[in-house]
């Protein structure tokens, strides 16, 4: 077995764990491979290896992958911070985005999104740790940004994202979750996803309702931002 497919039969029986320990359906998590800063190479090997779902967060980088890699079935989804002028390629190029933090960059991708494509399946980024600098919106305009994005046409809001402040105290790691979890169990608004948990805290968030894991170095090895993918 290669080192990735070997990687990724190491997160699904962490994902399997997790969820059987917390009462949950492994199936009912999925696994978004993280593969900003990889080569195409490695996308064909995990794809190979079962994986189909990958999440990107430079959108050029993710463009010169995806026209390498037209030859496979798989569904890309945008998890960066998203600067309103990059909409348009993001609601040409991608079946999902993680990380809409404010109305302006849903109504663009909205108004963007090609008639010939399904909604753009969306969730909102929130700020669960309150950091100053980090992306996503404040949990207390979660409402009423959920609200006016579930009007708009071309977009699904399928649920929420955080990436909280990085901590190894498992007990901190699933307060954070939770907030998501309780934010999104408050909208009145029929939502399916949870977006939560990358390599070090995958368990927490399973624990908490993550229905998506975001994983990178766990599959891919460490990134190395200095070489172009
Ligand atoms: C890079 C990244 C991940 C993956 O993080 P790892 O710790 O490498 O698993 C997940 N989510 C987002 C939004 C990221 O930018």
């Amino acid at each position: 077995m290669s080192t990735i497919a070997n990687n990724i039969a190491k997160v699904a029986a962490r994902i399997r764990e997790a969820a059987q320990a917390a009462g949950r359906t492994p199936s009912a998590v999925g696994l978004l491979a993280v593969s900003k800063t990889q080569p195409a190479a490695a996308i064909r090997e995990a794809f190979a290896a079962g994986v189909g779902d990958f999440g990107e967060n430079y959108l050029q980088e993710a463009l010169d992958k995806q026209a390498q890699l037209g030859d496979l079935a798989l569904t890309w989804h945008f998890i960066g911070p998203i600067q309103s002028n990059k909409t348009k390629p993001i609601a040409e190029h991608f079946d999902w985005v993680h990380s809409v933090d404010r109305l302006k960059i849903a109504q663009r991708l909205s108004a963007q999104r090609p008639a010939h494509l399904p909604p753009l399946n969306l969730c909102l980024q929130v700020n669960v740790s309150g950091e100053a600098s980090k992306s996503g919106c404040a949990p207390e305009d979660v409402t009423a940004l959920a609200e006016s994005v579930a009007a708009l046409p071309n977009l699904r809001l399928r649920g929420l994202m955080c990436i909280p402040a990085p901590t190894d105290d498992p007990q901190e790691q699933r307060a954070a979750f939770a907030r998501l979890r309780h934010l999104k169990d408050s909208l009145d608004l029929p939502l399916d996803t949870l977006s939560m948990g990358m390599s070090q805290d995958l368990e927490a968030a399973i624990a908490e309702g993550a229905t998506w894991v975001r994983i990178g170095t766990a599959l891919f090895g460490a990134r190395d931002y200095g070489r172009p993918a």
